[in-house]
């Protein structure tokens, strides 16, 4: 046997080795009637388990619960688990807990409720060679405490008919997409590198990637600007999919041009004919058809009869090797099918899946509760992957404003106002209790103002139910309630690497939030569902900082990918009489104009300044355009509030002008991400060492840091500012026939501390 077939072999006995679980089952085949993401309270998954408990602890000592059932269908095995089985009812209970009102619990849930017992009523059937079975399902009422019971007898030959009917769709489905898989395999044992051989810089990179996936273990690669790290990444992985056990990828990104950049590189490596499927996630503002509109089949015509259209739209979709916002849009027209929730759905069916980091890494998010759905091995090969301390922080935070609590108040109905009142009380007295500081640290929520939130979440709940239309959804009282969840989501998971905080005190406009400091230990435990992943960016040095906040295994592999640029290319100067420390930035804008016009008159061509502020950038700029006025250059400023479309149009101005001087604030739109090869860019100077502002929440962080890591100061200010200018410099030297200078317009990047966290590719000239 060769090699080829023994990967098919073994990668269709990977792929077949997959029960498919019965709720599976039922939402891939009984789903139908329209979308309708109303807002439809669930309990949390905590309260769904003791709902299941108290119903059961009600029943007799006979009763099963949790009763396993499994069954084989057309090559495939189906199983699940039913809440409970009474052998002396001989009935199959399926519960289900909810909030408000069960006559407003919609059909096409039930029906999948049904659906699901039922298959339960067929597995047991054919298990023990009865001939019917009674099937319940109880709806469990988690405010009062109340069953509401629905039975109903089946004989096992309408059970086997209706259920075979599902599984017989799913297989049909299934077969195809093992069809397709087969094909994969036999592509991926083909492809070639698309360059011809990959420069020395990418094998590098390749070869850890590809290890990886074999051992199953995470790398952290610093690949500098240049290196084509999307094709040495993606590629291997593609690769490992025919021998390793990772049978996804998903490409997650923190910005929308790491996305694109992906989606070009896998067009590169596949053709139109390939059996390879990748899909781009996109999120649902950009995606939707009808922004004006509301997801459910009353508002939106793609949201109309969803799980109807569904069906050929995903057959349709299946046969499109890259399913990107483009192509689900052309798809959303011919099917009238939302474009966004189409997208969701196919992400069950492809390869690969672009997307931005929070599907794998927020709170509940869709990709890793697809790889727990389907027991995926998926590869991560998370772009860019500096910015995910930061994202993460976010991710795993939440805020409340009590403006917005009071705004809340005024359009809240009487019944929710009660609950929104007793909050603002406990809100004033905590506030009593703390010191008039810009940033106050709370030790511990007190319980009572997490009772009142709850209660308030619950009214609210518990009136939409009652009020499905009421306008109150489309008010501010609708968004202090989503704040509220989230704060209920967050307070849960609270421990060491939080801190809770209060600031603007005392200006009715408090905001409280649990802060997450360190996101390493919830990166962590999402990325253990992942077969193998690989973090890599220009910028991940030093590389215990980021193996450290970002929670990677302790095995975790570092690999510093070589630069593929020549030093000189490149022409590094340090303004050695320069600062730009707060108190030293009125007197260094006179210098910081001097060495721009002298290098712009001695190089000209287009530049980019970055600055740590608007507001040095805007007292600057007004010196510079002075200096400048007798001089052939144009102007192009970052502003505060700039639109997708603006920024692009900002960059498109390199490619169409030949001395234009672009001033941008470093860590913003244009420091990283943005590719100005060639002519469009001649060189970029910094005039920051990009330190975060000191503020006390920064404070607090270097607190926090140095009693955790004993390195507060370079964990809080350093390793962040320092990679923000690499970033930042990385935007001079696109290609190897690119040259270019680069200017540090600081002394402190002269210090030997600050200069060994620099590109060790960079030669720095010695200057004034
Ligand atoms: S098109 Fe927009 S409004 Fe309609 S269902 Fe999709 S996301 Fe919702």
């Amino acid at each position: 046997m060769s090699a080829g077939s023994e990967s098919i072999r073994s990668t269709l006995k990977k792929n077949a080795a997959r029960p498919i679980a019965v709720k599976t089952l039922v939402e891939f085949a009984a789903k139908s009637g329209s979308l309708d993401r109303r807002f439809t309270p669930s309990p949390t998954a905590q309260e769904g388990i003791e709902g299941h408990k108290r119903v059961t602890s009600n029943r007799p000592d006979s009763y099963q619960t949790e009763v396993s059932f499994s069954i084989e269908y057309g090559g495939l095995i189906f199983r699940g688990r039913a809440d409970g089985y009474s052998p002396d009812k001989h009935c199959i209970e399926e519960i289900k807990t909810f909030y408000g009102d069960v006559d407003a619990i919609p059909e096409n849930h039930r029906e999948l409720h049904w659906a699901q017992a039922k298959c339960y009523g067929w597995m047991l059937c054919e298990k023990s060679g009865c001939e019917y079975v009674n099937v319940a399902i109880i709806y469990f009422h988690l405010g009062d405490q109340k069953e509401y019971r629905f039975e109903q007898a089946w004989s096992a030959e309408e059970l086997k008919s209706y259920c075979e009917a599902l599984a017989e769709k799913y297989c049909r489905w299934q077969a195809k997409i093992d069809a397709r898989l087969h094909q994969l395999n036999v592509w991926i044992e083909q492809l070639q590198f698309p360059y011809g051989a990959m420069h020395a810089s990418q094998r590098v990179m390749a070869e850890a990637v590809y290890k990886a996936a074999a051992t199953g273990r995470v790398v952290l690669a610093e690949a500098p600007t240049g290196t084509g790290k999307t094709l040495a990444g993606l590629f291997p992985a593609i690769k490992s999919i025919a021998h390793t056990p990772v049978n996804k990828i998903f490409y997650l990104t923190a910005k929308t041009t790491g996305k694109q950049l992906a989606l070009e590189n896998i067009a590169l490596i596949a053709s139109d004919k390939t059996p390879l499927r990748t899909l781009e996630l996109t999120a649902q503002e950009k995606a939707c058809l009808q922004p004006d509109k509301l997801c459910n089949g009353d508002s939106c015509i793609y949201a109309f009869d969803f799980y109807k259209k569904l069906e050929a739209a995903r057959a349709a979709a299946c046969n499109q090797p890259i399913l990107d916002k483009q192509v689900f849009k052309q798809l959303a027209y011919q099917f009238e099918i939302c474009p966004f929730y189409l997208s969701m759905e196919m992400s069950r069916w492809t390869d690969i899946v672009v997307a931005d980091v929070n599907y794998y890494f927020d709170g509940t998010p869709l990709l890793l509760g697809l790889t727990a759905e389907f027991n995926w091995k998926p590869y991560l090969l998370v772009d860019e992957s500096h910015n995910l301390i930061d994202r993460g922080r976010q991710m795993y935070s939440a805020e409340l404003n009590r403006g917005d609590l009071l705004s809340a108040k005024k359009h809240a109905p009487t019944s929710i106002k009660k609950s929104l009142t007793r909050i603002n009380k406990y809100w004033l007295e905590l506030i009593k209790k703390l010191p008039d500081a810009p940033l106050a640290l709370i030790n511990a929520m007190p319980d009572k103002f997490t009772l009142a939130l709850l209660e308030f979440t619950n009214d609210y709940i518990a009136f939409l139910q009652k009020n499905p239309e009421h306008p109150v959804q489309h008010t501010s009282a609708q968004e202090f309630f989503f704040a509220a969840l989230n704060y209920q989501k967050v307070i849960d998971v609270l421990h060491d690497d939080f801190c809770i905080d209060m600031q603007n005190l005392n200006s009715k406009e408090e905001i409280l939030t649990l802060r997450n400091l360190i996101p390493a230990q919830l990166l962590a435990q999402r990325l253990y569902f992942a077969h193998c992943a690989c973090f890599f960016s220009a910028t991940l040095h030093p590389p215990y900082y980021y193996q450290t906040l970002l929670g990677l295994p302790d095995n975790s592999v570092h690999i510093k990918v070589p630069s593929p640029f020549s030093q000189d290319q490149l022409t590094v100067k340090i303004a050695h009489k320069l600062s730009t420390r707060f108190k030293d930035r009125t007197a260094a804008i006179n210098p910081i104009c001097k060495i721009i016009q002298e290098q712009i008159n001695s190089e000209p061509g287009n530049a980019l300044v970055f600055f740590s502020s608007y507001d040095f950038l805007q007292k600057v700029e007004i010196e510079l355009r002075k200096q400048l006025s007798e001089q052939d250059v144009k102007f192009i400023v970052q502003s505060r509030r700039m639109s997708e479309q603006d920024r692009q149009e900002f960059i498109d101005q390199f490619s169409h002008h030949n001395n234009l001087l672009g001033l941008a604030v470093l860590g913003g739109a244009f420091s990283e991400g943005i590719d100005l090869s060639g002519d469009a860019l001649k060189g970029v100077f910094i005039a920051t060492l990009g330190l975060p502002q000191v503020n006390p929440v920064t404070e607090h962080l270097r607190i926090v840091m140095q009693e955790k890591f004993q390195q507060g100061y370079d964990f809080t200010y350093i390793f962040p500012g320092i990679q923000k200018v690499i970033q930042a410099a990385g935007r001079v030297i696109r290609t190897k026939k690119d040259t270019g200078y680069l200017w540090l317009l600081d002394e402190r990047f002269a210090q030997k501390d600050i200069k060994k966290l620099l590109p060790d590719w960079w030669r720095i000239s010695e200057s004034n």
